[in-house]
């Protein structure tokens, strides 16, 4: 069975439990999980009864070709309600079919509803949320080892273009040199807009990297991450320029320490919001807790930014498969600010950091 198949079929366990008899797809990355295609108009139809993919003429032959010969692939127009609709009652008539409510706006929700109400009235449209993307938290060798080579590359494209040093260049200027690095080294692109953030832009945790030229002597944020088989990674460091002022070196001491105690503290069984706080409580012990506002972190698959979140109101319990970063930071207004970010697998008896750039040590950055 191909991990589509396996993916799909435990989706359908899922859905049983659930008492579905179908789930129409509609959010690219889970379109993407289940079946293989790529492309920015798809929908995805499965339950016990069959599956199908909906696409336009735009991607007939890419998807064919992607998703292979176990799912129907429909061809439609450029709006595909109507073979939606035709899918739906031929796989799931007068059944109870979910929609992914988090994923659909209201008025495609409707639309899609009235659609398949009207040719079978005894069709129910339940609003589904999550149910893939719970699938989609565990990680297998294959994602993983995808995960590990867009982490691979970030570390090589960063070395690269600190090698040739950053100080006396603007921030957009090394923010573009990454971007060409990442390409260069086999990236599919980068997986978010890359941050580069010097001196008081630091403070902002998503700083958008402009004109300003790197100095001496300060704190440089660089955060950046790249996409391999369509998978995301996502690694923070924090580069000093020379000597820096007592508050940058102390807040640089803290995020160490509490990034340090996170690390070591990653293993199945764990909350997300006690992983969280360990990092959490260094910080504030330090007097800092109030310059750390965003969560500990944040799961990475498909998507830059998915389950689970690792904050304080992460209710998910850590489990082998899980891909997770570790980022806590300290921002101080008009100063400067501080975010070391690792991407760590979750191990049957702990973690495997996945990010290996080197992190410049607390007495490297006191001068
Ligand atoms: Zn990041
Ligand atoms: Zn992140």
């Amino acid at each position: 069975m191909s991990s589509y198949a396996e993916r799909r079929a435990r989706l359908v366990a899922a859905l049983d439990t659930a008492e579905l008899d179908a789930l129409i797809i509609t959010h690219p990355p889970n379109v993407r999980y289940l079946t293989g295609y790529i492309g920015s108009n798809g929908i995805g139809v499965i339950g016990r009864n069959g599956e199908r993919l909906l696409t336009d003429s735009r991607y007939a032959v890419s998807a064919r070709h992607q998703v292979g010969d176990d799912v129907e692939v429909v061809i439609g127009p450029g709006d595909l309600t109507a073979v939606l609709a035709g899918a739906v009652v031929a796989l799931a008539p007068g059944g109870r079919v979910g929609l992914e409510a988090a994923h659909t706006s209201m008025l495609r929700g409707a639309q899609i509803a009235a659609s398949l109400t009207a040719r079978d009235p005894a069709i129910q449209v339940i609003s589904d949320v999550g149910r893939v993307e719970a699938l989609r938290l565990i990680k297998d060798d294959d994602e993983i080892a995808s995960i590990a080579r867009a982490a691979g590359m970030v570390d090589a494209a960063l070395a690269s273009v600190l090698a040739a040093g950053i100080v006396g260049r603007p921030e957009r200027d090394v923010a573009f040199g990454l971007c060409t690095e990442l390409f260069q080294l086999g990236a599919e692109g980068s997986s978010f807009e890359i941050i580069v953030a010097a001196g008081p832009n630091g403070a902002k945790p998503h700083a958008v990297p402009g004109e300003r030229v790197i100095a001496d002597g300060e704190l440089v944020v660089i955060d950046l991450g790249a996409i391999a088989d369509g998978y995301c990674s996502d690694m923070t460091r924090t580069v000093p320029t020379g000597p820096l002022p007592d508050a940058l070196t102390r807040a640089y001491a803290v995020v160490a320490q509490a990034q340090a105690a996170a690390l070591a503290a990653v293993r199945p069984g764990i909350t997300c919001a006690a992983l969280d706080a360990v990092a959490r409580d260094v910080i504030t012990a330090a007097g800092l807790g109030e310059a750390f506002g965003h969560g500990l972190g944040h799961g990475v698959g498909l998507e830059i930014h998915e389950a689970p979140r690792v904050s304080r109101e992460g209710t998910e319990t850590l489990r082998p498969g899980m891909v997770v970063t570790i980022e806590p930071g300290i921002y101080l207004e008009g100063v400067g600010g501080v975010r070391i970010e690792d991407l760590v697998v979750v191990t049957e008896d702990g973690a495997r950091v996945l990010s290996h750039s080197p992190k410049p040590s607390v007495s490297s950055i006191t001068g």
